[in-house]
């Protein structure tokens, strides 16, 4: 836990979110700039700086199972979504604490920008 790490203080509560899900390895709040109609951020209680610092299988397995509770629960099961992991400077990461985007509820497009 990193008080300088904005996703760290919203597991920690210091800085609010909208809270959609949680389980015991990560949480789910909605995106502050959504970039779709549903637009939720599946992060690690702990922090993990990006996919590539990733370690623990099961902390990995968690959040994933985590991405498709908030799109069931948010109604895009049947239509689908998209599970984006940003990583690293190409990837266009911009906050370095590991994070899901999950994105539907519009017809997303292929190859992204
Ligand atoms: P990325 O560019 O992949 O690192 O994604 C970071 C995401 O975090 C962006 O989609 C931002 O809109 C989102 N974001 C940044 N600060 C907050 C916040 N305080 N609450 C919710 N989402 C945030």
């Amino acid at each position: 836990m990193s008080d300088a790490c904005i996703f760290c203080r919203i597991v920690g509560g210091t800085i609010p979110a909208t809270l959609v899900a949680s389980n015991a390895y990560g949480v789910a709040f909605r995106d502050l700039f959504p970039q779709a109609p549903s637009h939720l951020l599946v992060i690690p209680r702990r922090h993990v700086a990006s996919l590539a610092e990733a370690t623990d299988g099961a902390e990995l397995g968690a959040l994933m199972l985590l991405a498709a509770e908030v799109a069931r629960l948010e109604g895009m099961e049947d239509a689908g979504y998209r599970v984006v992991a940003n990583t690293g400077k190409d990837g266009g990461q911009t906050v370095h604490h590991l994070h899901l985007h999950v994105l539907g509820g519009r017809t997303m497009h292929w190859p992204p920008g």
